[in-house]
């Protein structure tokens, strides 16, 4: 149930979070936050924090900490993954803006929504039900795609 994980990741680590939510992951992430305000969250909403600020290496927590000693954001999402197993079969289903769920919506319902080349081109699109975004297997999939691939992580 690897799957289930959820993450509070900390404020410097904005493109890592919107990758573990492209994954399909429940992730916490504000760019403002307090150590302190990330730990009660993580700690209330049951989520493994991660970080590259020190500060969480100096305590003991009551909740788990992950931190990533690398850098780049191919790197950490390997270090999370050795960690925690990342799986894929949910990649694409959470709105990587806002985290909230998306939703498969009806072609004829969003024609205004859209560019008109890629109402076009897709049958299939989904929204967040929060922020109302639109998201089809378009370029930024296969992007995400190409990448997963690209860093061993199969999908
Ligand atoms: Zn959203």
């Amino acid at each position: 149930m690897n799957s289930a994980h959820k993450f509070a990741v900390d404020k410097m680590l904005g493109r890592l979070a919107k990758w573990l939510r492209l994954l399909g992951y429940d992730t916490f992430y504000k760019n403002k936050i307090k150590p302190v305000t990330l730990l009660s969250i993580a700690q209330s909403e049951n989520r493994i924090i991660v970080t590259k600020n020190r500060y969480f290496l100096k305590h003991p927590f009551p909740v788990p900490i992950l931190f990533l000693n690398t850098d780049t954001l191919e790197k950490q999402l390997l270090e999370i993954d050795d960690k925690y197993p990342l799986q894929k079969n949910k990649a694409f289903s959470r709105c990587p803006l806002c985290n909230n769920a998306t939703t498969p919506v009806e072609k004829e319902n969003i024609k205004k929504l859209v560019p008109e080349y890629v109402f076009r081109t897709h049958e299939c699109f989904h929204q967040c039900i929060h922020c109302g975004k639109i998201y089809w297997r378009g370029t930024h999939p296969q992007r995400a795609l190409a990448f997963l691939e690209k860093i061993g992580l199969k999908m």
